[in-house]
């Protein structure tokens, strides 16, 4: 078998969204699976909309999702040479003709058939004129007679379309640059694409790329319509459905490795599995289970991916992702143990990353800011005596052991007449500055005693 390429060629007018992001894995993954080649290339060709920015953010998701492409990135725009030559081989064949109408007669003629009830198309006029190229001169595409125009969709089986569906369209403007028509078939056919995996709302470009690759006269490659990604309601998916760009969706505290699950299990399945790594979805990743009614993007379907990810990978690789969010607190200073082991008492307690730095702060903080309502409930003169009782009692505790270290919190608590439930929330928003956190003696354990010494003091020195 030929050596499998594939493409994802995103147009730099946008960033990065969920469609575009499952379009690039699905080629991603189809090329992995079959040990080929997966080719990046930006269509600037759009000189007003295109913006590097937006070329740098797309690098950037893809970068991030780890969809790392083989060849590329290229840009269309670099490529206006190579359109140039193709386009003068059909011209000289015969293949294609320059045209004179302008602008304003086209839409006339444009115009009164739609008023008309009919179709819009070209009618040909230039066709036989035998134009050379000229200044304000769009070159066309001189469309055979064709009784059907039909391909082998790998996902849908025959498509077919009329004959009368393409009128003669212009492969090369006036000013020179190409269409988007012609540019994505002299591309896919000199990069060596075999398969074009791409959302459906492109079926209706491919019978003029079949003409083109024809008119050539080499075999176009496979292409295979994926359904489009839709909100819960049904519409298409946009920012209204909670839908971010990948990068908004790092920034918020998801990993990778949750999005490219979720956006794999967004209209591919694989029996009843749920959870993918990359790696396994390289492995299993196929055409055949592509799911063919479009997918509805669910944003608490993918937040729950995101926590089991979170709960699952190893300490290692989240402290990784989770650094960005800890860069106000300077975590240079603590071992890598410390913050794995600060994290992995929080992972199963978490849903995005963001989260889990907000949940663990304190234990990242010299100081910690106590949330005056919490100081106010729970450092009460009448619990201060047992918070300097523990104080005093500090050294004989054993930190080690939380079964024994709850039972000596009891009896102290109990000794003074108070619940331990008071008690320790005492304790906990000393510790921690607030009323809801990880289990206080899994906190104490990790903070150590001579942060909790501290902090109680501090604590204490606030009760008047
Ligand atoms: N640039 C096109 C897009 O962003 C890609 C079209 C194609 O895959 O052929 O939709």
């Amino acid at each position: 078998m030929k050596e499998v390429i594939t493409r994802f060629p995103p147009s730099p007018t946008g960033h990065l969204h969920l469609g575009g992001a499952r379009t690039a894995l699905f080629n991603f993954l189809f090329a992995r699976h079959h040990k080929g080649k997966f080719i990046l290339r930006f269509e600037d060709t759009d000189r007003e909309r295109s913006k590097d920015e937006y070329v740098d953010s797309i690098r950037e998701a893809l970068e991030w999702l780890g969809l790392n492409w083989d060849e590329g990135p290229f840009f269309q725009s670099k490529r206006f040479e190579i359109y140039q030559e193709y386009a003068q081989k059909l011209y000289a064949e015969g293949k294609a003709y320059y045209c004179e109408c302008t602008k304003e007669e086209l839409e006339a003629r444009k115009k009164s058939l739609l008023e008309r009830g009919l179709k819009p198309r070209y009618d040909g006029r230039c066709r036989e004129k035998n134009l050379p190229q000229g200044p304000g001169r769009a070159l066309r595409i001189k469309v055979p007679d064709l009784s059907e125009i039909v391909f082998e969709d790998l996902l849908r089986g025959k498509i077919l379309f009329p004959p009368d569906e393409v009128d003669d369209f212009i492969i090369l403007r006036s000013d020179g640059s190409p269409t988007y028509q012609f540019a994505v078939v002299i591309d896919d056919f000199t990069m060596g694409v075999t398969h074009i995996i791409r959302g459906d709302d492109h079926i209706s470009n491919t019978p003029k790329q079949l003409i083109i690759y024809q008119l050539l006269g080499v075999s176009p490659p496979q292409f295979a319509h994926i359904p489009m990604v839709l909100g819960s309601d049904g519409a298409r998916l946009s920012k209204r459905h909670g839908a971010r760009s990948i990068l908004e969706y790092r920034d918020e505290g998801y990993l990778p490795q949750a999005v490219v699950n979720y956006l794999a299990r967004l209209g591919w399945g694989y029996g009843d599995q749920e959870y993918f790594t990359l790696e396994e979805l390289i492995e299993k990743f196929d055409l055949s289970r592509v799911n063919l009614s479009p997918a509805r993007f669910d944003p608490d379907k993918m937040l729950a991916f995101n926590a089991f990810w979170i709960k699952t990978l190893d300490n290692g690789e989240i402290l990784k992702h989770l650094r960005s969010f800890l860069f106000p607190y300077s975590i240079e200073r603590f071992s890598e143990d410390y913050l794995c082991r600060i994290l992995e008492s929080v992972k199963p307690r978490v849903k995005t990353l963001k989260e889990m730095a907000e949940m663990i702060d304190f234990y990242l903080l010299d100081e910690v800011k106590v949330e005056e309502s919490a100081r106010n409930k729970f450092l009460t003169p009448q619990i201060k005596p047992l918070l300097e009782t523990l104080l005093l009692d500090m050294e004989r505790l054993n930190f080690e052991d939380e079964k024994i270290l709850e039972r000596e919190f009891r009896n102290l608590a109990e000794a003074s007449g108070l619940k331990l439930k008071e008690f320790a929330q005492a304790v906990r928003v000393a510790l921690t500055g607030r009323t809801v956190s990880p289990p206080l003696f899994e906190v104490m354990k990790l903070l150590g005693k001579e942060k909790v010494k501290n902090r109680l003091e501090k604590a204490i020195k606030m009760i008047f």
